[in-house]
């Protein structure tokens, strides 16, 4: 039996068999051979697998992610079944006498070469297919596993250094019944769609692939941040009360789905929910979600070989923004960079991601790409109750461009006769600490503002939200934090605006109360956590926590914060 302690990234508890998510080893030795047929024969037998898993994969994104995300598994089919790159191999094969190992290899690599450095987009998106599915061809040749988290086809937890969100949006929750990993932070993306499928998974525990045998039992306690590897027959019955009890929660939270998120005295906040996807939609509304308080929109972008064409993205507005009727939905614009890559875009490796070339700084640059998006959105704003914000604003100027680009697109359309709603508020995302501190300038010109404390804590306390060694010093309640928000929230109030949060830490115990007390109107959380919030606040004095915003704010340290909290909600 082995404890390890991580970081509680996703609610509930697993217990299964570990199945361990690997890059396989896919080196190999050029022979000589002397039966050609031979190799060609091994080669077509590992396209055939390779086909067929494809199709099976395909088939299981279409159902969990929609058509677009699952285009991206044609692209590799057609690969797959291309005579100009087939021909070839077969070619060298026999010319040279090589094993079907040394003709793939060296073929494939010539061609991704070549693709690589075209000037047009399309060949280079094809160097990204050819390597993608080089490598399961190859790895089915050295009978190797390859691992596939959505052919995954028993109960198990998975077990990785670190899980990109395209493996995450792949997870089938009938069978992952949990994951861990080395790396990561509460506000990862992985860990962040791990809540909004309601998968319990504990990550940054540093070193639990070099700890949990393959097969071995695992628990992955997503409640308080335990991983047991191993674990006795006393553990296992222990963990199975704690799910049975967790089970019972959920449902006494599942009472209030359809009440309003009142305080003790009955003031009203709103609860929205933060998703990724359409898909997302039904998490919302099961939960009780008053609407979207973040739209993720990156996620279309993600997972595939191309930009998702205008038509595509506006199919995927209209769909969110009619399923939630006239409740309100706040979507953010492309938000690409720091850990969400797009490979097809071929964007050149930075040494601080986070703080280099992404989100609005690339999409005013590359315009052609925010225009699409702007049109799509701008199309899709007559179907529901639209707003609009844009991420990782740090300046008024870029806002305002922003908002130029915007209206123009506008403007564009409606001399095109397409339909615009009149109502759109256009808003910015405060995660930027520069932003914050000068929020009075900004709150003069945007119609709202949505604090990304996921970010705002990781720039204000120059501590990677990604990188679990400095996680001690990502501290949601560090005065600092709260007197940054404070400031903005009294900045909108003050210009008649309002404030909403759509980082993780609206939806954290601790920080609720301290956000009433300082005003906050909207709170945008992970689907999962918004009945155990409402239930929370439904037991909280908003004028009590108003009555103490100013010990709260003048606190010194962290723990100082903490500890008044839970002294004021347990005495009552
Ligand atoms: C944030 O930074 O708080 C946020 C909501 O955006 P993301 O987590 O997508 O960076
Ligand atoms: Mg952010």
């Amino acid at each position: 039996m082995t404890n390890l302690q991580g970081i509680a990234a996703s609610s509930g508890i697993a217990i299964a068999k570990v199945y361990r998510l690997e890059a396989p080893d896919l080196s190999y030795s050029k022979k000589d051979i002397d039966q050609p047929e031979q190799e060609i024969k091994r080669l077509h037998d590992a396209l055939d697998v390779s086909k067929s898993e494809l199709e099976k994969i395909k088939e299981h994104t279409k159902n969990t992610l929609g058509d677009e995300h699952a285009e991206i598994f044609s692209a590799h089919l057609l690969v797959l079944s291309d005579p100009e790159l087939i021909k070839p191999i077969e070619d060298k094969i026999k010319a040279e006498n090589v094993n079907a190992e040394a003709g793939l290899d060296e073929t494939a690599n010539m061609f991704i070469d070549m693709f690589k450095n075209m000037d047009n987009e399309y060949m280079r998106e094809r160097a990204a297919d050819i390597h993608d599915v080089t490598k399961r061809v190859m790895a089915h040749l050295l009978n190797v596993t390859f691992p596939d988290p959505a052919l995954i086809n028993e109960e198990v937890v998975i077990v990785a250094d670190d899980l990109t969100p395209s493996d995450t949006a792949q997870l089938n929750k009938q069978y992952v019944k949990g994951f861990t990993t080395d790396i990561g932070g509460r506000t990862s993306h992985s860990a962040i769609m791990a809540r909004s499928l309601e998968i319990p998974a504990v990550v940054g525990t540093k070193d639990v692939t070099s700890k949990a045998p393959k097969d071995s039992l695992i628990i992955v306690d997503g409640i308080n941040g335990d991983v047991i590897i191993e674990p006795t027959e006393e553990q296992v019955n222990d963990y199975k009360q704690k799910q049975e009890d967790f089970e019972q929660k959920k449902k006494e939270w599942a009472k209030l789905k359809d009440e309003p998120t009142v305080t003790a005295e009955g003031d009203h906040v709103e609860l929205a929910a933060n998703i990724g996807t359409p898909q997302d939609v039904d998490g919302v509304l099961n939960n009780g979600g008053e609407g979207v308080g973040l739209y993720r929109t990156e996620f279309l972008y993600m997972g595939k070989s191309q930009l998702p064409t205008e038509e595509e993205q506006f199919d995927s507005y209209s769909t969110v923004l009619k399923q939630m009727g006239d409740k309100p939905v706040v979507v953010r614009t492309l938000d690409i960079g720091g850990d969400k890559e797009l490979d097809y875009l071929d964007l050149p490796d930075e040494m601080n991601p986070f703080l280099g070339y992404r989100a609005i700084r690339l999409c005013l640059e590359r315009d052609d790409i925010f225009r699409v998006q702007l049109r799509a959105l701008l199309r899709a704003s007559v179907h529901g109750n639209l707003k609009i914000m844009f991420p990782m604003i740090a300046t008024l100027d870029e806002f305002r461009q922003a908002k130029a680009i915007l209206d123009e697109e506008k403007e564009k359309l409606v001399n095109e006769g397409k339909e615009v709603s009149e109502t759109i508020e256009v808003g910015m995302m405060v995660e930027i600490p520069a932003t914050a501190v000068i929020a009075r300038q900004f709150a003069k010109e945007v119609d709202f503002f949505s604090i990304g404390t996921n970010d705002l804590i990781q720039y204000t306390m120059a501590a990677d939200r990604m990188n679990e060694r400095v996680s001690y010093l990502y501290q949601p309640y560090n005065p600092a934090i709260l007197n940054l928000i404070n400031n903005v929230i009294e900045a909108a109030h003050a210009e008649g605006k309002w404030a909403g949060m759509c980082g993780e830490m609206a939806g954290d115990e601790i920080a609720i109360p301290i956000l009433l007390s300082l005003g906050l109107d909207e709170f945008s959380m992970s689907a999962t956590s918004i009945l155990p919030a409402r239930t929370q606040i439904r037991t909280l004095s908003k004028e009590d926590w108003i009555s103490y915003k100013d010990e709260l704010l003048s606190k010194g340290t962290s723990d100082e914060v903490v500890d008044f909290v839970k002294e004021k909600t347990q005495s009552r």
